[in-house]
């Protein structure tokens, strides 16, 4: 299932959710910081499968410490 990014339109809350094609919320889900569903989804990246170790290759082997957000 993709994860599309979303903003409330409300509080200015930027989110992600992962949203099942089905979802009748999929273009306006609630917003966990207000529970508006004053929300937009963003037309931003695409399913970023492949976010780890690509582009920049930093010096460090085995860097494998944090990273998670
Ligand atoms: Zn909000």
């Amino acid at each position: 299932m993709p994860i599309y990014e979303y903003h409330c339109s409300n509080c200015g809350k930027e989110f992600e959710k992962l949203m099942g094609f089905s979802d009748p919320n999929i273009n306006s889900p609630e917003c966990p910081e207000c529970q508006s569903d004053n929300t937009n989804r963003r037309l931003s990246r695409v399913a970023s499968f492949s976010s780890r170790g690509s582009g920049f290759s930093s010096g460090s082997s085995c860097g494998s410490s944090g990273g998670f957000s």
